[in-house]
């Protein structure tokens, strides 16, 4: 029988910072078109495997592999290219331009078309901006600069500058900290949207939230792998209480 095929495969990831194993022995794999939620306590090691996955950090051993590509041997732009878009724990806009300039800023430049096609090239990228901007519930505040969005709205512009890379994998860390109640729901839907076509990681701590968009979770405690499956059987798991839900 042919061996499943996933979107992403990872295996035996470990990352060593002198001699402490901040990821040790990590195996887990992601479908096309699922949202993946990682949750765990402070310190078990999440934001590093994003850090791996997007070649910020390099990998003592084992390997990456996304749509047969193996990750661990390129470099961070290569990784890019292949399709991986990654947002960071704190929300990294440029806070003196408009909302319109941040998404415009973002688009990929490999897609413009140089010469006799400027015109229709500024039009696609103005087309773009705008619909991104609805799908982040934006579109009225194009105009406005960075700086004056609320807390959540720099969150989500910092989705859209992702989403308007259009990655086939999406890496988000911790979207939602510091949202309001009405915000996260919103950001669960937007989610839940986007994710048609690619793959999504998630790094998450609040569980309402992770129950809303999650399709399965893994649970990472010092570096390891400590449970997988859906978020119900994740809430019956006495080891997942007893190190992290349970605080
Ligand atoms: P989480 O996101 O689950 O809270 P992190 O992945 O940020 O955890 O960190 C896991 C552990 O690895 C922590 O003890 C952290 O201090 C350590 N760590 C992360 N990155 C580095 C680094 N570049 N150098 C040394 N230690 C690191
Ligand atoms: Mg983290």
């Amino acid at each position: 029988m042919k061996k499943k095929e996933f979107a992403l495969e990872v295996e035996g990831l470990t990352v060593s910072f002198d001699g402490f194993k901040a990821v040790d022995d990590l195996s887990f794999y992601v479908d096309e078109g699922e949202i993946r939620v990682i949750i765990g306590p402070n310190g078990a090691g999440k934001t590093t495997v994003l850090d791996l996955i997007c070649g910020k950090t390099k990998a003592t051993s084992g390997s990456i592999r996304f749509r047969g590509t193996e990750l661990t041997k390129l470099k961070e732009n290569e990784i890019v290219d292949a399709g991986v878009g990654r947002k960071f724990q704190n929300p990294s806009i440029y806070e003196n331009l408009t909302v319109f300039e941040n998404l415009e800023l973002s688009y990929p430049k490999g897609k413009k078309v140089f010469g006799a096609l400027f015109f229709r090239r500024d039009q696609e990228v103005i087309d773009k901006v705008r619909e991104v901007a609805r799908e982040i519930f934006l579109e009225e505040k194009l105009s406005m600069k960075a700086s004056l969005l609320s807390h959540g709205q720099k969150q989500w512009l910092e989705i859209g500058m992702l989403l308007i890379q259009d990655p086939a994998l999406m890496m988000l860390d911790e979207p939602v900290a510091g949202m309001s109640v009405a915000e996260r729901k919103q950001t669960a839907e937007l989610l839940r949207r986007i994710t048609k076509g690619r793959s999504v990681i998630v790094i998450e701590h609040d569980m309402k939230f992770v129950e809303d968009i999650a399709d399965r979770v893994t649970v990472m405690h010092q570096g390891k792998l400590l449970a997988e499956g859906s978020m119900e059987s994740i809430k019956k798991n006495q080891q997942v209480i007893d190190v992290y839900l349970g605080q």
